[in-house]
């Protein structure tokens, strides 16, 4: 009891994307990069634990350009400059908040995402799937348990199918058993992708 699909729903407060570098644009505020009206200089991802790249930007009329290099798999690693459009709200309580504006769709967001090329926001990504996720692992198990339940075996799909159920022949049950670690492979599958948009 309590292994993989054996009950526990997914706990879905919304993704936290730590493994792609991101750029949040409060801690660039912080570090005073929108301070002057020009700055210029290096910065990082402003999410730790990711190996360290630097990034040259350039910053003018409310502009931010950066340069990076990415590394696509398989190809060579690449040049990119891009070019995020940052606005400003005022805060009720005065003061005002900075935003970007993602380059794919405009929207007002605090950080966005090096998902592949590109600064993007998280939808643009689509990185904030871990409801149809939800769906999938859920589907899965379910499919999962259906096999089991007609094996007689384990609800615990951590737990070996190990008798052959009465009456069964050996073919069918040899064929119901690779049946059975597709699907827990298709289980264990959707849960990591979760784990890649896991919950903050
Ligand atoms: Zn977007």
């Amino acid at each position: 009891m309590g292994g993989i699909g054996s009950g526990r729903r997914f706990q879905h407060r919304g993704p936290h994307l730590e493994e792609v570098p991101q750029l949040d644009v409060r801690a660039l505020k912080r570090g005073g990069l929108f301070d002057q009206i020009t700055s210029n200089g290096s910065i990082k991802w402003t999410n730790p634990g990711l190996p360290e790249a630097a990034l040259e930007y350039a910053y003018a009329d409310s502009t931010l350009c950066i340069t990076y290099a990415v590394k696509a798999l398989h190809t060579a690693s690449n040049v990119v400059s891009q070019r995020i459009f940052i606005d400003r709200t005022t805060c009720n309580y005065g003061g005002t908040r900075t935003w970007f504006l993602c380059p794919s769709c405009g929207a007002r967001k605090a950080i966005l995402y090096c998902a592949s090329k590109w600064f993007l926001c998280r939808q643009c990504y689509g990185l904030n799937y871990t409801c149809q996720n939800e769906v999938y692992a859920d589907r899965m198990i379910r499919k999962a348990r259906k096999l089991r339940a007609k094996l007689g075996a384990s609800m615990d799909l951590q737990m070996p199918i190990s008798e052959r159920p009465h009456g069964m022949y050996r073919s069918t049950f040899e064929r119901l058993i690779r049946q059975d670690q597709a699907n827990i492979k298709n289980v264990v599958g959707a849960y990591s992708q979760r784990l890649l948009s896991k919950p903050n």
